[in-house]
């Protein structure tokens, strides 16, 4: 099994929507096809991968140094003992001449190529990649569904309460049980009325989670904390700053409920600097590490690894970004679940066509590879990078 091309484009993933940090307004994602010389079907094996939404479009790290380098390197050593593509071989060979530390976004690169190659080997050996993480990682153990939530609940401009509770009613209508909502874009004031108009629709606390998207330092965290532990809501996310892991730890002796944070963290190295520095909880906090902007699958083993090493169980992830790479693997690995965007980041975010979201979980269909050619928006994106027949 031989790599032949690379073909990579940037395809937009803008929105109107803005957190308390960024607006997404020029968003965009890198694209990739990694075309094998491996035929199945009668058809060459492609496997595709994109990066996760909130960073930008990789093009030019791409195409100056991780394609070149998988494309530069003699086939023969990125092969596993069965003559497949050996995705670890791979991010060996892209990583070859890379510093450590000071990961910037080519693990975000590095990413996009990660995700396509476990596309294309677990399509060369024909089963899903979440069946082919549980029998290589996971003592051929799966869950059947994975538990998802729906986050949304963005600042849109003019956007109102009733507006915002309509928005958490759709996503009850499809079939989540718990949603999640931006807060700390606007005063303190603001946001816990826009916190109670959504529990009014939701409910109950554990179903609603709220993210800062690390806008607050310590005291404005301590002090939106103290103002919302009543709610006893499903988690806190990214309150601080995602690099200060000792702020981290003095918000926690602080606020006892869930924290969530890690979705800015693009290393094995910064995960564990987390768990071992920012005084977070194993029995409640939740670790959300995004596979396709932290240079991929192959890391996203070291860390769970390390994870377990510091006392932390796969379950206590939950990754960002909302897309079938992560989902494959929550499903895989035995991860807490995965996040999920119902309506933006179209068309990345979101899982096959055929897999309902019923009662806050969703199956993964049995399709080889991650799943991408049974989501309609996105094969069509995708479609456009196939080698001509
Ligand atoms: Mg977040």
């Amino acid at each position: 099994m031989r790599i032949v091309a690379i073909r990579d484009i940037v395809s937009p993933i803008r929105s109107d929507i803005a957190n308390a940090y960024i607006d997404f307004s020029q968003m965009t994602a890198s694209v990739v096809a990694v075309v094998t010389d491996r035929v199945v079907d009668g058809r060459p094996v492609v496997g595709y991968g994109f990066n996760s939404n909130g960073r930008y479009a990789q093009h030019g790290l791409l195409g100056e140094r991780f394609i070149p380098r998988l494309r530069g390197a003699n086939p023969d050593t990125l092969l596993d003992t069965d003559g497949f593509i050996d995705p670890a071989k791979c991010w060996a060979a892209m990583m070859a001449n890379e510093k450590p530390g000071g990961h910037g976004e080519r693990s975000v690169a590095v990413g996009v190529l990660d995700m396509a190659l476990w596309d294309a080997l677990a399509k060369a050996r024909r089963v899903p990649l979440w069946k082919l993480l549980a029998d290589r990682y996971n003592g051929g153990v799966h869950d059947d569904r994975a538990w998802v939530y729906a986050a949304g609940g963005y600042y849109y401009p003019g956007k109102g309460l009733g507006a915002l509770q309509d928005e958490m009613k759709g996503y009850l209508d499809l079939g989540y049980s718990c949603v999640k909502m931006k807060v700390g874009g606007v005063p303190l004031a603001e946001d816990l009325a826009r916190i109670e108009a959504v529990l009014k629709i939701v409910g109950a606390g554990e179903r609603l989670a709220v993210d800062v998207n690390g806008k607050f330092d310590l005291t404005t965290a301590i002090t939106f904390g103290k103002a919302i532990e009543g709610y006893g809501l499903r988690w806190y996310e990214e309150p601080l700053d995602p690099l200060d892991y000792l702020a981290h730890g003095a918000l926690a002796t602080q606020y006892a409920p869930p924290l969530a944070t890690g979705e800015n963290l693009f290393s094995m190295q910064d995960a564990r600097n987390l768990v071992r520095h920012g005084g977070l909880r194993p029995d409640r906090d939740i670790l959300q590490y995004d596979p396709a902007l932290s240079y991929g699958l192959v890391e996203y083993l070291r860390t769970v690894d390390m994870l377990r090493a510091h006392g932390w169980s796969p379950r206590r992830c939950v990754p960002h970004g909302g897309h079938q790479f992560a989902l494959n693997i929550a499903v895989g690995l035995q991860c807490g679940g995965n996040e999920s965007y119902p309506q933006v980041f179209a068309p990345f975010g979101g899982f096959a066509d055929d897999c309902p979201v019923v009662d806050g979980r969703v199956a993964l269909p049995d399709a080889p590879g991650i799943g991408f050619e049974r989501k309609a928006d996105l094969w069509a994106v995708m479609r456009e990078l196939q080698p001509a027949p």
